[in-house]
């Protein structure tokens, strides 16, 4: 049938199979966002609601950008669609150099898909393309980390740690381990910034490495501060221990960066703010402000060269998107670090976060709260779990918190902060607030 010109109903939720939503709760009691600008949604009826979260962790610029949609829409006149296969259009060549020019160390080559799902799969391959074409094809195995996201295609949640995404799915890609997370409660409650403890959690990656050998192992992926299960910045030193642990052993180290790149963190990146130089870097979200979707991995000298001496001439990497380096992608991802650099966006987190740590931290004590953490312009806040619902906690606090005004975002007992960058001093108040009056009101 083709598209029919009668207009279903406004209020007809069914067909759309919601994802990562219990459809059936949600339809009945449905939130919808019709409106954005700044760092505000509106609802259909007109409700302004606070955008704490920047959308998923990715409008780090805020909404309604006259100059991203500009640059789109420019684009869009002059050349809708490219292929980047054995093709090639400027803009994509242009924007790589861009991010190869603001990336930390040799991180000097881009390569691009559309979500950072794509990405963290387009990592893994890479890392294990590169391993055989440098004649280590023995080295297989992926390394992730209990409590990481790294998406949801096949790589991401076998290296992934968060049971709901991988239990439905049968046995998943095969030759994975898990580092241990780095959430202790007992040691790190209520910390400011990094955690002191928990820097010995890094030495886990030496008992897998004496279970396998190094010979065996492909590369290690971690997200440099969890983020979709609660945020978790990573303990004082961890990262640099990771990375002292994958040299001696010529394993690859891969950040994920999907959530921690652009900003987020009051850095271009976490590697820059940790001093931590990955071997590949994921990232998504921020990249384009969300207004148009795109992904990349970011790879240093050494990997691109090796693929470049790999033994296949006639294309170096079997692996691509239809839209790898979109048209509109790349014009929105330019013109958005045309804003990160003109408004000093980076920068501004930066100055920002000890005012948006005072402010989280400021709720302790509010009811049920176990712990609260933050860094940068992000923030997790745990809740102690219902015995008869694990997880109620947190979907009734953000619940209340959208009916008051707030969009904060939840995973379990937890709900997660992290604002648009252009966000005011007064919006944090009065995203603080509202946070603690839904807490108020779930206690
Ligand atoms: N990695 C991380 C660290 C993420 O936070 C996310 C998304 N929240 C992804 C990968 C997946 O990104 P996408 O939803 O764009 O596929």
């Amino acid at each position: 049938m083709s598209p029919s010109n009668s207009k279903p109903a406004a209020n007809n939720l069914d067909a759309f199979f919601m994802p990562f939503t219990a459809n059936r709760q949600f339809k009945k009691n449905p939130r919808l966002l019709a409106k954005a600008k700044g760092v505000h949604y509106w609802t259909p009826e007109g409700r302004k609601v606070i955008d704490g979260t920047a959308g998923l962790w990715c409008v780090n610029a805020g909404h309604g950008r006259e100059e991203i949609k500009a640059a789109i829409v420019k684009q869009l006149e002059e050349m809708d669609y490219a292929p980047s296969f054995q093709m090639g259009h400027p803009k994509s060549f242009e924007l790589a150099a861009r991010h190869a020019a603001m990336l930390p160390g040799d991180l000097n080559h881009a390569f691009y898909c559309n979500s950072g799902s794509e990405a963290v799969d387009s990592a893994l391959k890479i890392a294990l393309a590169y391993q055989r074409a440098r004649g280590q094809g023995t080295r297989t195995r992926l390394i992730g980390r209990e409590r990481g996201y790294h998406g949801v295609g096949f790589g991401g949640i076998s290296v992934g740690g968060m049971v709901n995404n991988r239990k439905w799915f049968g046995s998943l890609l095969p030759g994975v381990d898990h580092l241990p997370h780095t959430h202790d409660l007992k040691r790190n409650a209520f910390s400011r910034g990094e955690p002191e403890h928990g820097v010995e959690l890094a030495d886990e990656l030496e008992r897998i490495v004496g279970l396998h050998d190094a010979s065996n192992i492909a590369a290690v992926i971690v997200e440099p501060c969890a983020g979709s299960t609660g945020f978790l910045p990573p303990p004082k030193g961890y990262l640099k221990r990771l990375r002292e642990i994958c040299d001696k052993h010529g394993i690859l180290l891969i950040f994920d960066e999907v959530i921690t790149g652009f900003g987020r963190l009051g850095a271009s990146f976490a590697a820059e703010k940790f001093g931590v130089v990955p071997d590949l870097m994921t990232v998504a979200k921020g990249i384009s402000n969300a207004t148009v979707p795109m992904g990349g991995v970011f790879v240093r000298k050494h990997i691109y060269e090796g693929l470049m001496n790999g033994p296949d001439s006639a294309i170096d990497l079997f692996h691509g998107y239809t839209y790898s380096a979109h048209p509109l992608a790349c014009a929105a991802a330019s013109a958005v670090l045309d804003i990160y650099r003109d408004e000093g966006l980076f920068q501004r987190a930066a100055e920002l976060s000890a005012y948006w740590e005072d402010g989280v931290h400021s709720l302790k004590g509010t009811g049920g709260i176990t712990d609260i953490r933050n860094l940068g312009m992000a923030a997790g806040i745990d809740f102690e779990s219902r015995k008869d619902a694990p997880g109620a906690r947190g979907y009734d606090t953000f619940v209340k918190a959208f009916e008051l005004g707030l969009m904060v975002r939840q995973a379990g007992d937890c709900i997660a902060m992290s604002p648009p960058l252009i966000i005011e001093k007064n919006q944090i108040d009065e995203i603080i607030d509202i946070t603690g009056k839904a807490i108020k009101a779930t206690a």
